[in-house]
């Protein structure tokens, strides 16, 4: 017998690399290639940092409404957390306690089965489609709850608001969470459903859209009963999650929907370019709503092409998995960024 029969073992999430190295075009973490909202910098030289030798406040009143009133609803249907990792670690502890599989797809964010496996939570891997598709049927079966990821990922593939709304419909005994991260880049929210249905939740984070991927804020929005279910556990993990500096600069960053509407467009502006630009090489994708493409080639092996781009200063993802080793998940940079991109996987295709 030793302690180590007693451990909790777990196989860890692996996230994207982040380079030491500088010059590199990073196109691997589907950040936004734009600095913060303005307000941001303005909310940081405003900060006492005398202040940060008291606790921060528990409930995030400040960032909390500042959501709740960019979204229009009842502060009292907004959880917060650092990152929407966070929201969604979370939510698996409160909502996934039963004996019975939860559902999600074979092709989706590869942190479900992480969380999952640790809190021995049994878990169905649904397989996609062939075109990458999410078939809804296949979600009305017994259950102990459902993630989708709307729109997908690394596949960027969205899934209609009609669609959605079946299956929180058909699987009104179980809760159902869909993770909106890219949801601003052309999806469709299913936010305007929380007051229909009591067993849905809506994650959101400010990595994507919100350019703030290094403060760690995620959100989410349910009924107030699920949303209170979500802080009891919370609360009874850690009290202070969300430090000072998140709350006052996430309300701040939340305020600006000017430049938040102008930065979005602009990625969704670029992606449709780099869309048309791909397809010219031959890259086989489909229609991404997300700040990402996930595609691969006819001709080149995956791993080939990632290696390409790698020496010549260009990183981007590559899945090591069954059905999607053939492709590579290209973040949406600056324009620059991806005439770059395209400049390389030209000189590569012609080699
Ligand atoms: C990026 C991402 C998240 C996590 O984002 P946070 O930085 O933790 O807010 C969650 N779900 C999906 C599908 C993502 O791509």
């Amino acid at each position: 017998m030793s302690w180590e029969d007693n451990v909790r073992k777990v196989v860890p999430y692996t996230p994207g690399e982040q380079p030491k190295i500088k010059n590199i075009i990073k196109l691997n973490t589907n950040e936004n290639p734009y600095p913060p909202a303005p307000g941001v910098v303005e909310a940081l030289k405003n900060m006492d940092v005398s202040d940060y030798r008291k606790y921060p406040d528990p409930s995030c009143t400040k960032l909390v409404d500042a959501i709740a009133s960019f979204y229009s609803v009842d502060p009292e249907k907004v959880f917060v957390g650092v990152g929407s990792d966070d929201v969604l670690a979370m939510a698996f502890l409160t909502f996934f306690n039963s004996d019975k599989n939860i559902l999600f797809p074979d092709i989706t964010y590869s942190f479900y089965d992480v969380w999952a496996d640790l809190y021995r939570i049994p878990y169905t891997q649904v397989p996609l489609k062939e075109d990458f598709t999410i078939d809804p049927e296949d979600y009305y079966v017994e259950n102990g709850g459902v993630v989708i990821a709307n729109p997908n990922a690394p596949t960027g593939v969205a899934l209609p608001l009609s669609a959605i709304e079946e299956i929180v419909r058909k699987n009104s005994d179980v809760i159902v969470i869909v993770d909106e991260a890219y949801v601003d880049f052309g999806g469709e929210s299913a936010l305007p459903l929380i007051d229909k249905y009591d067993n849905l939740l809506v994650v959101q984070t400010f990595s994507k859209s919100r350019s703030m991927a290094g403060m760690r804020i995620g959100y989410a929005f349910g009924c107030k009963k699920l949303i209170k279910y979500l802080y009891d556990v919370k609360f009874s993990f850690n009290s202070y999650t969300m430090n000072m500096p998140s709350i006052e600069l996430g309300a701040a960053a939340i305020a600006d929907k000017d430049y938040f509407d102008k930065t979005r467009s602009m990625v969704i502006a670029t992606r449709e370019r780099a869309k048309k630009e791909l397809k010219d090489l031959g890259f086989e994708f489909g229609d991404s709503m997300t700040n990402f493409i996930f595609a691969k080639h006819p001709d080149k092996h995956g791993k080939d092409i990632f290696d390409y781009l790698r020496q010549n200063g260009i990183i981007v993802r590559r899945f090591d998995l069954p059905r999607i080793s053939e492709y590579l998940r290209i973040s949406i940079g600056t324009d620059e960024e991806m005439d770059e991109l395209i400049r390389v996987l030209r000189k590569f295709l012609k080699e």
